[in-house]
């Protein structure tokens, strides 16, 4: 059934009754008119065509009608206006009609022949309900679909914004590389060491600006994920992750430990890589324990979810710095000290989170740290 377009509230709630007895629509106006805007309508067309013009809550029809039974009407009022909640009034032995209004006619309910007015009122007054709670729900989704795109528009913004800065930020960068490249080689005479100096300084800043510049533009790209999360196994994820590190694990001799039972979650394996990465390169980084150790364990979460955490004997996190080393560029100390932008961390919590996750660390300075985060478990591995 198509989504029927949304239409302007009306101020009473309308009622629209259809019967081919001209004194039973009197008589339901009569009863109703009072709390309810009342339409009448003594043929199955005339109502078709009033509903069409006319936003109604609740429509009543009585099932024995010449032209068109009150299950037919109901059936083709559904599929123009979904949203009009449908009553019945049919008599008890009418059973197969009323069978076939609730199969082909989704009615709200019936109301028996012949009916008292008390039963009749109680009927309305509870569809008129069901009407402002689903009303309520549409106008919600409508909301939230209107505010989502909105998102969606000002994300797409930002990203193109992103990449026409880093184009244009990139550019006299190149222009400041190839100049110190001439400085170094073609002056006559040729620089002095303290003049070499200067230009090492200059060279390493601009390194680093670029990398502050893709690390940007990674962040930034990290806003959804392409494909459907699937079932995707940890461990391949993990040792991946290891494959890219095979350098850094070697270079600090460190020990990295990964648990057996790591499980099978619902994921993007290209972007649970990367977070791994990350995670596990800030353990070999900031740990002067010899040896580096970095852990990678599971442990059972809530329901469905299960607890994945990568565990250092590294330098540790002050307390108060637990939060905000997630923010992205945010970093705890200088770079002659530890290398990096500090963007590493903030990537790892944005993919988590399109996981359907979270991320915490736990540390004290000294003590190493251990990094949790959330995952879904998935049952089928990939
Ligand atoms: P980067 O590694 O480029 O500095 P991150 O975003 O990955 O950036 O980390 C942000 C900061 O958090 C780091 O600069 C460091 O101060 C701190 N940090 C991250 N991981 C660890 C860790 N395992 N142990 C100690 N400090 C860490």
């Amino acid at each position: 059934m198509s989504e029927e377009a949304p239409r302007p509230a009306p101020a009473r709630h309308r009622i629209l009754v259809v019967d081919d007895e001209r004194q039973t629509v009197s008589a339901v106006k009569h009863l109703l008119r009072r709390k309810y805007k009342v339409l009448g309508a003594t043929r199955a067309q005339e109502a078709l065509e009033l509903l069409d013009q006319e936003p109604v809550s609740v429509v009543l029809c009585d099932q024995r009608m010449p032209e068109m039974t009150g299950d037919a009407f109901f059936a083709e009022a559904r599929r123009r206006h979904p949203n009009t909640i449908r009553i019945l009034i049919t008599a008890y032995a009418d059973i197969q009609a009323l069978v076939r209004s609730i199969n082909n006619g989704h009615i709200f309910g019936y109301v028996a022949k012949p009916w008292s007015p008390e039963e009749l009122e109680h009927m309305v007054a509870r569809a008129i309900e069901h009407w402002d709670v689903s009303e309520l729900n549409r106008r919600m989704t409508r909301e939230l679909a209107d505010a989502n795109q909105l998102l969606q528009k000002a994300n797409d913004e930002l990203k193109a914004f992103t990449h026409v800065v880093a184009h244009d930020l990139k550019e006299p960068l190149r222009t400041i590389a190839a100049y110190t490249q001439f400085m170094r080689g073609d002056l006559d005479p040729p620089l002095q060491p303290e003049g070499l100096h200067y230009l090492d300084g200059i060279q390493r800043c601009a390194e680093h600006l670029f990398r502050l510049i893709d690390d940007l533009m990674r962040f930034t790209e990290i806003d959804h994920i392409e494909r459907a999360l699937e079932p995707t196994e940890l461990r391949y994820v993990v040792g991946k992750a290891l494959e890219m590190l095979e350098g850094a694990v070697r270079d600090r001799g460190a020990e990295v430990q990964v648990a057996d039972d790591l499980p099978v979650v619902q994921g993007d394996a290209g972007r649970l890589v990367l977070l791994f990465q990350n995670l596990i390169s800030n353990g070999l980084k900031f740990n002067q324990s010899d040896p580096p150790r970095v852990e990678v364990g599971v442990v059972p979460g809530e329901g469905d979810t299960v607890e994945v955490f990568v565990r250092d004997n590294g330098i540790g996190i002050h307390h108060d710095y637990q939060q905000q080393i997630f923010e992205i560029f945010e970093r705890l100390h200088a770079r002659t000290e530890y290398p990096g932008t500090g963007a590493g961390l903030a990537i790892v919590r944005r993919i988590v989170e399109l996981h359907g996750g979270a991320v915490v660390v736990e540390s004290a300075p000294g003590n190493g740290s251990t990094f949790r985060l959330t995952l879904r478990r998935a049952d089928a591995p990939r």
